[in-house]
């Protein structure tokens, strides 16, 4: 079954841009403009991975990420998170909000579908294996 893909992204360039790659690659995309719309999504609607902006108008991206790995309901998301910034310390703050990894934009528009695919895959082999042990 194609990967269902929650984008919540406020930017519209940047959420259509990402949207259209994630599709050529037969990906299923659900698009929010907001934190709280993305909350909503999340559990109206079943999904395999969110993709998180960080800066977002109202909640932010991390905020809103906490929420969802505080909630018995969506804490299984694997939660991606794109941000503008890439400084020292900034994957230890994306780190400790509960995601479970990062990407910097401008995204790579050649490489974005195959690591979102990547993520996904070894997200879903660490689930695995913790329902294993
Ligand atoms: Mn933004």
């Amino acid at each position: 079954m194609n990967p269902r893909i929650l984008i919540i992204e406020d930017n519209e360039l940047n959420l259509e841009l990402a949207s259209d790659l994630l599709e050529v690659k037969g990906f299923v995309v659900l698009q929010a403009r907001s934190a709280e719309a993305g909350l909503r999504l999340a559990h109206q609607t079943a999904v395999d991975l969110v993709l998180m902006d960080l800066s977002l108008p109202g909640m932010d991206g991390l905020a809103a990420t906490h929420e969802l790995k505080q909630d018995p309901a969506t804490r299984h998301l694997p939660i991606l998170a794109l941000t503008a910034h890439a400084m020292r310390g900034d994957a230890e703050i994306i780190a400790q909000a509960g995601c479970d990894g990062y990407l910097t934009k401008p995204i790579d528009t050649r490489e974005f579908a195959n690591q979102v695919l990547a993520f996904l895959t070894s997200a879903r082999n660490r689930s695995g294996a913790l329902t294993a042990a």
